[in-house]
């Protein structure tokens, strides 16, 4: 049997990165998580780093901020995935000058395809081009992963921003809510994530991640959640205009979020074209069909 990959996680104690572990340690690679001086006395990552480890995870110290750290910890493995929050990401030369297979930390919107992306919400977009230049410039194997929506964000709202528990009452639609959207449980996004990491098919690529049956509307979404409970919503809402305008006087966190919410809401961003081999494109669901992904329905009887 061919000896697998050993894979660093980097943002291991994150929301994405947690599952990211567990994944790569019930696919039987060797799986060091860095732990990062920085996180001091944060009880609740300690133990999480010990119960990572308790499974069979190694843990090695570093820090983005400590090159050497970086290098010896990079130096043990085949492939290191990237999951740090979002803001903090920025080109770190550091990882880029070294042979292995590197995962940036993306796991949504496929950046390439946001030059039109507004402001502020751009600058997620904006930084991980940034990363992907740097890392292509320095010609390091890599594999993007374009997850789309995370479940517990999107589904848990019914797409709706500054919700993550679905009502049982009433929903404001975006226009009609019949925008095509994408949406996957963070689980299977780490599960596809580490089939993804040995796989010559996926080298170089971006792997979409597209559930068939998760290809759905926020009314569809909607109807799935009415179906479950018995009951129809309320519904009103929203038009493009109204909710861009309704961005003054947000914070700037808020306002990011609200644009990726209108690009991915109105504007169709993420089932609004075709995955192509030509564009270096890869679809995980086709190329892992034994991966039984969660529907949104299954997703969804969760909130009952
Ligand atoms: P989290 O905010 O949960 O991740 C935090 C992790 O980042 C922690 O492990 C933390 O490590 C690490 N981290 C924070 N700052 C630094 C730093 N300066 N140096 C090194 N590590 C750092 O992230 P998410 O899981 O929410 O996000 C992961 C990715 O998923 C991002 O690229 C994000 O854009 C994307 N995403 C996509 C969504 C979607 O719907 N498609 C939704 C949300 C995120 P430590 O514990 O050591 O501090």
């Amino acid at each position: 049997m061919e000896k697998k990959s050993k894979v660093l996680i980097v943002g291991g104690t994150g929301y994405l990165g947690k599952r990211l572990v567990k994944a790569s340690l019930v696919e039987g690679h060797e799986t060091y998580v860095l732990y990062r001086p920085e996180i001091g006395v944060d009880i609740e990552k300690v133990q999480l780093l010990l119960s990572f480890k308790e499974q069979g995870a190694k843990l090695v110290t570093g820090s983005l901020h400590d090159h050497q750290s970086l290098v010896n910890a990079v130096k043990q493995v085949d492939v290191v995935i990237s999951a740090i929050s979002g803001v903090h990401i920025r080109s770190h030369q550091i990882l880029l000058q070294l042979k292995l297979r590197f995962l940036p930390s993306e796991f949504g919107t496929d950046p390439a395809r946001m030059e039109h992306a507004l402001e502020p919400g751009r600058v997620t977009f904006d930084d991980k081009m940034v990363v992907r230049k740097a890392i292509e410039d320095a010609n390091i194997p890599h594999t993007y992963v374009s997850a789309n929506c995370f479940a517990g964000y999107f589904l848990g709202g019914l797409y709706q921003l500054g919700t993550i528990m679905p009502s049982r009452d009433s929903v404001i639609l975006y226009g009609d809510g019949s925008v095509k959207a994408i949406t996957v449980d963070e689980d299977d996004i780490a599960k596809y994530t580490i089939k993804s990491i040995d796989d010559p098919r996926t080298l170089n690529k971006t792997v979409y991640i597209r559930p068939p049956e998760n290809i759905l509307s926020q009314l569809e979404i909607v109807q799935i959640w009415e179906q479950l409970i018995g009951k129809e919503l309320k519904k009103s809402s929203i038009s493009a205009e109204q909710f861009l305008s309704s961005m003054k006087g947000q914070s700037y966190a808020e306002q990011v979020g609200m644009v990726h919410y209108y690009h991915v809401c109105f504007e169709g961003c993420l089932a609004n074209f075709e995955i192509k081999e030509e564009d270096d494109g890869v679809e995980a669901c086709k190329l892992y069909p034994e991966v039984k992904y969660t529907t949104v329905y299954q997703y969804m009887k969760r909130y009952l």
